[in-house]
């Protein structure tokens, strides 16, 4: 099989049943849009944005349709990163995964899988994912007709030995970039590898010998295992068979396993600590409202659209900004949003929005990536909204109108009416 192409027996065989299939078959024959095709389904488009689109693939894929990625406008990151999962998904079936997993994207019996959907060389971890997964698998897709191009399975063992000198604290993103660095190249893997890979490692373990010229330069003269060669092509070996024969047959597995538990455990620890919430000093620049150090709260005033959007990692701190007094206490508004996600990670982002639609829009991003994990976004009516958000919307009330100096929007009517809402407690 080549590297583009997808085992639909094996997709199809795996899918379960849902009562929307027949319904997104009709519809895409209309538009590919995935947005659309939520909306016009009212048990699909009450799930969250990455749990549909997941859904809309997997039935696509199990149709034997390739779903076409482009025209998605700006939604095109959350539907690349929602189809890349569902295909692995599909590929290699565990139990059903909850949504936003801290620091990975799939639990395969243990194993934890990162998924990296991109349309571009480069791929980005941040430092909660390098720590926490056990594989980044890198799925393309091709720029111009959206439809799969390749996948690389990267064992963290392996990138961690190419990337030694980063420090396990460090913030920094972890970039791999599947056509300059060599090693990666190598391990270049088709989807039926993949799911061999993961599904059928005791078969490979009884079957698969490393050749001699492998077995010399993966393992070293002290017995330690050389995890860089095991990127290097050798004309008899796959690349993952080696792979699994060094690190799950004894006697190599034993020693390495065991170091690599004991460091993934002390840095899981390490970021289960729990979360402070940050102390927010509101500043005013230039007529926007900053948050001290590099935060942005910005409040939004549209024809269509009015809420608050509060950023972290927006706004580059401006020197010269005029510290002034605290406005008003945004830390209550950060805090409902955490009770919101029920998690304990720092917030990257935050929306709420009034609509013309008469809904309200929540956004809540605290992982890096464009789509996950840590990405929600939901709409609610006002009498259908959580408890949290209930307590997060009368706060926004609040906040919108001291931002906007206590004036009235005279001729705004979203915002009048939206400071007509009234939930209650
Ligand atoms: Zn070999």
């Amino acid at each position: 099989m080549n590297y583009q192409e997808i085992p639909f027996d094996i997709l199809k065989k795996n899918k379960s049943p849902k009562i929307w299939d027949d319904y997104i078959l009709e519809k895409y024959k209309c538009t590919n849009r995935f947005s659309d095709i939520k909306e016009g389904h009212k048990l699909l488009d009450e799930l969250t944005i990455v749990h549909a689109y997941k859904e809309i693939a997997k039935t696509l894929y199990a149709s034997g349709i390739e779903p076409n990625l482009i025209h998605q406008f700006h939604e095109y990151s959350t539907v690349i990163g929602s189809t890349g999962e569902a295909l692995i998904e599909l590929l290699i079936p565990d139990k059903e995964l909850p949504v936003n997993n801290d620091g990975f994207d799939i639990n395969f019996k243990g194993n934890y899988i990162e998924i990296k959907s991109t349309l571009v060389d480069k791929v980005s971890m941040s430092s909660s994912q390098y720590n926490t997964s056990d594989y980044l698998l890198i799925i393309k897709f091709h720029k111009g007709n959206g439809k799969f191009n390749c996948a690389w399975l990267a064992p963290m063992l392996i990138v961690k030995a190419y990337k030694n000198t980063r420090k396990p604290d460090s913030k920094q993103l972890a970039t791999v970039n599947t056509e300059r660095s060599t090693w990666v190249r190598g391990l270049k893997i088709t989807l039926p590898r993949i799911r061999r890979f993961f599904i059928n490692q005791d078969k490979i373990l009884s079957t698969f010998k490393p050749c001699k010229k492998c077995y010399s330069t993966i393992v070293q003269s002290d017995n330690s295992i050389n995890f860089r060669a095991m990127t290097e092509p050798c004309n008899t070996c796959a690349w993952e068979e080696r792979y699994i024969y060094f690190t799950k047959g004894t006697p190599y597995s034993e020693v390495k396993e065991n170091l690599f538990i004991n460091k993934r455990q002390q840095t899981r620890k390490k970021i289960q600590q729990p979360h402070i919430r940050p102390s927010f000093l509101l500043s005013e620049l230039n007529g926007q409202i900053f948050i001290d150090r590099s935060c942005l709260i910005r409040a939004i005033f549209n024809k269509d659209r009015i809420g608050l959007y509060f950023g972290r990692h927006s706004v580059v701190k401006t020197t010269g900004c005029t510290k002034g007094t605290v406005v008003y206490p945004f830390n209550e508004l950060y805090d409902y949003m955490l009770e919101f996600l029920n998690i304990n990670e720092q917030i990257n982002e935050f929306h709420i929005l009034y609509k013309s639609n008469g809904k309200i829009d929540f956004l809540v991003r605290t992982g890096m990536a464009p789509v996950k994990p840590g990405f929600i976004e939901e709409s609610f009516l006002p009498e259908e909204l959580p408890k949290p958000l209930r307590k997060a919307l009368t706060l926004s009330q609040d906040v919108l109108y001291t931002l906007n100096d206590g004036t009235q929007k005279e001729n705004n009517e979203l915002y009048k009416k939206l400071m007509a809402i009234t939930v209650a407690e």
